[in-house]
């Protein structure tokens, strides 16, 4: 990695400063880099350059088609350098290869949808009083403020600022301490694809110190965070003392409710696949599994089989789980495991770590727990980690209330040929994505994701994420 530095107005910045926050890697838990701990003049100086470009600069003059032009060529930019940005994100999270590779690809995809969509924003007319005329439209915020977690940087840099800028804002973004890699090198391509200086600004840091500054800013309008639920709250008490909104992605406990009649050919290795992908450090990961009673022994017994064959290792080995992000959330993890062994609940299966994941990196082996009780906690809070609890459920009423039984609300999936079942439970279901006989969250960038309760607010992603990145200006003519 090169000099630690900050992305403001178009430049790249050193720090007014000099402190540093080291870059592990994942894999082998070794030091690779250095990132900036920006200061709140840091901070302060990336809020002023977006102020600047939104307020008086080239950025709060572009029109829509320019907009559009400047993202998508940004997406044609990324996939240029898809192979060497999936490099640094495998490096930097400890992704397997393949994974890395999808990531960017959906990165670009990002700028693709946002950017084609970007000059397709209309408002719209209202009927009122004789002598009047109505339009209702959409405005950007101003600056956006953007906090990104750690588990899908380059994704998420796609997910948050695409939108933010398809409607018009001028975006300051703080990549989280423990993976900032792809959004510096992203950086690069924002002046190449040649969006006005100050309209996409980066900077580096801990949560409680530039994290902390730019959502407390006053010169922030608008505020996008993903990551815990504790700092959520944090986030939108920061937010409410300068009377600013926000958007707040805080993770779930997402249920897969199985019923006898389920295809089990075709639901286990996705139900595997949505604990088990990027080590279940996803938000929206499957991690409850809810299963009829009658059925119970059967699905139990098939996915014992296909936890076992996961495989766990460093991004080159390229098997099916990576490594955790850091030695903080390999221990986190660790520790649910072990309360849940302590608490008496039965190990059904485990994954392996394979023979190639270096010494000293953060792995930890995929485990399946069952019959979960309902009131355990490794039941009730998100894990973030390749952890899947499978428990029982005697009828439709019974996997309604379970489903619904945690603070979370984010994803579920409900695996029945019944059709009345299947409607039913959509609608019960309390939740933001519901699949049917499918689960698929992480992809669908067309598709609004979102949560309530525990999970957040806001909805990202699709035409849904254009609307809460704008406000709505009502506008009365008078003529006469
Ligand atoms: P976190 O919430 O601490 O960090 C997410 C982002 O918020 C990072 O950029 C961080 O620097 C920033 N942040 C932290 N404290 C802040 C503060 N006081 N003010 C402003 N910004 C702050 O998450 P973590 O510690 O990296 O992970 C802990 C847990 O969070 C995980 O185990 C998981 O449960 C959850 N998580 C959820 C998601 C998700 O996609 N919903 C992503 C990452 C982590």
């Amino acid at each position: 990695m090169s000099d630690p530095m900050n992305f403001i107005g178009g430049e790249w910045t050193r720090s007014s400063g000099a402190a540093t926050l080291d870059v592990h890697e994942p894999a082998t838990g070794r030091v690779i880099g250095a990132i900036v701990d920006s200061t709140q003049q840091d901070v302060d100086r990336a809020v002023a350059a977006a102020r600047e470009a939104f307020d008086h600069g080239a950025w709060g003059k572009t029109s829509a088609l320019e907009r559009s032009r400047l993202l998508l060529r940004l997406g044609t930019l990324i996939e240029r350098d898809a192979a060497r940005l999936a490099e640094i994100e495998a490096r930097d999270t400890g992704k397997p290869a393949s994974v890395a590779r999808a990531d960017i690809v959906a990165l670009a995809r990002y700028f693709e949808f946002y950017g084609a969509a970007a000059d397709k924003l209309h408002g719209e007319t209202v009927p009122y009083l004789n002598g009047y005329f109505v339009t209702v439209t959409p405005e950007p915020h101003g600056v956006t403020g953007h906090i990104l977690p750690w588990n899908y940087p380059a994704q998420m840099f796609g997910r948050t600022l695409a939108p933010a800028l398809a409607v018009g804002n001028a975006t300051v973004l703080k990549p989280a301490e423990d993976a900032c890699a792809t959004a510096l090198a992203l950086a690069d391509l924002v002046g190449e694809a040649g969006f006005p200086a100050g309209s996409v600004n980066i900077v580096t840091g801990s949560g409680a110190g530039a994290g902390a500054m730019l959502a407390a800013h006053h010169g922030v309008d608008f505020v996008s965070f993903t990551g815990s639920p504790e700092v959520g709250q944090i986030i939108q008490k920061l937010c409410a003392d300068h009377f600013i909104t926000c958007t707040l992605e805080l993770g779930g406990k997402s249920p897969q409710i199985v019923f006898a009649d389920a295809d089990l050919d075709a639901a286990i290795p996705v139900i595997v696949k949505a604990i088990t992908q990027n080590s279940g450090q996803t938000c929206s990961a499957g991690s409850r599994i809810l299963i009829e009673r009658s059925a119970y022994d059967t699905v139990v017994e098939r996915l014992k089989a296909a936890f076992a064959a996961v495989r766990v290792g460093p991004p080159e080995a390229d098997v099916e789980c990576g490594p955790i992000i850091t030695a903080k959330q390999q221990r986190r993890v660790e520790g649910f495991i072990a309360q849940a062994k302590a608490d008496g609940i039965p190990v059904l299966a485990q994954g392996t770590i394979a023979p190639e994941a270096p010494e000293g990196g953060y792995y930890v082996a995929p485990t399946l727990f069952g019959p979960t009780p309902r009131d355990n906690v490794i039941a009730r809070e998100e894990v973030f980690g390749p952890v899947l609890v499978a428990m029982p459920f005697e009828d439709e009423e019974d996997a309604v209330a379970l489903a619904n039984g945690t603070e979370y609300g984010l994803v579920a999936a409900v695996w029945t040929r019944d059709g009345g079942r299947q409607m039913r439970l959509a609608k019960r279901v309390r939740t933001g994505q519901m699949f049917v006989n499918c689960y698929g969250a992480g992809a669908g960038i067309e598709l609004p994701f979102g949560g309530s309760g525990k999970s957040g607010h806001g909805r990202e992603k699709g035409f849904a994420a254009l609307h809460d990145f704008s406000k709505t200006k009502t506008t009365v003519f008078n003529h006469g």
